[in-house]
C-alpha cells in the first residue's frame, strides 16, 4: 500500500507558490506519503519540472497530472504527461484520458468550479471526496455523489502553498509504481484518508 496526494499545484499554476524543489524535498522527507500527482491548472510543465528534480530519488513517485478547466467544471487527469487537444469539454477530455491510459477524477465537485451533479452524466474513474481546500460539508456531498455513481472516492490536498501540503492522502493498494497505481485507481483499490501532519513528519 502507498499513500499519495493526488492533487497538488506548483508555481506553474498562476495561483500557487509551491516550488517544485520544496515539493520534492518534503515528499522525500515524509514518513508515509511517498507519491504525489502534480496537477497544475491547464499545464503539464510543473509535472515535468518536479519529475526532473525527483529523478535521482528512488523511493518517491511523481504521477503526471493536470487539472483541466472545462466550462462545466474541473477535471483531474492523471497518468498522462500531455494536454488533451482543445477545446476542452468534459466528454472529450475523458475520451483523451481513456485513449492514453489515464485516470479521470472529478475535482471538488461541489466547490466553485466543480462539476456538481453533472458528473453523473459522465464515465469518470473516481470522485475527489476529500479535497483539502473544501469545507467538510461539501466534501460530504462529494462522498454521497461517489456512492451514488458507484465510483471510488479519492483525496487530494489541492495545495497552493506549502502549508497546505500533507493534510490528506489517498491510500492506494499498489507498490510505488506508476502503472500499478493507475491500475489500482481504476479498479477502485483506493481509500481517502485525513492524515495528521504531526504524526507523519
Ligand atoms: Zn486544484
Amino acid at each position: 500500500m502507498i499513500r499519495a496526494d493526488l492533487h497538488i499545484h506548483t508555481k506553474y499554476s498562476q495561483d500557487s507558490s509551491i516550488n517544485p524543489k520544496t515539493l520534492v524535498d518534503q515528499l522525500f522527507a515524509h514518513a508515509s506519503v511517498k507519491a504525489v500527482a502534480v496537477t497544475d491548472h491547464n499545464t503539464v510543465e510543473g509535472y515535468g519540472k518536479v519529475q526532473e528534480l525527483a529523478n535521482p530519488f528512488k523511493d518517491i513517485l511523481i504521477i503526471p497530472g493536470v487539472e483541466i478547466t472545462t466550462p462545466e467544471g474541473d477535471l483531474l487527469v492523471l497518468g498522462v504527461a500531455e494536454l488533451p487537444p482543445q477545446p476542452w469539454n468534459v466528454r472529450d477530455v475523458i475520451d483523451f484520458a481513456r485513449r492514453n491510459g489515464g485516470v479521470v477524477i472529478v475535482a471538488h465537485p461541489y466547490r466553485e468550479y466543480g462539476l456538481g451533479s453533472l458528473a453523473k452524466n459522465y464515465d469518470v474513474d473516481a470522485v475527489e471526496v476529500l479535497n483539502g481546500g473544501t469545507p467538510s460539508n461539501l466534501n460530504r456531498l462529494a462522498e454521497n455523489l461517489a456512492r451514488e455513481m458507484r465510483r471510488p472516492g479519492v483525496a487530494g490536498t489541492d495545495a497552493h502553498n506549502v502549508d497546505e501540503l500533507w493534510t490528506v492522502s489517498t491510500e492506494i493498494q499498489a507498490s510505488l509504481d506508476l502503472d500499478e497505481a493507475l491500475c489500482s485507481m481504476k479498479k477502485g483499490l483506493v481509500k481517502a484518508c485525513p492524515c495528521s501532519r504531526s504524526i507523519h513528519f
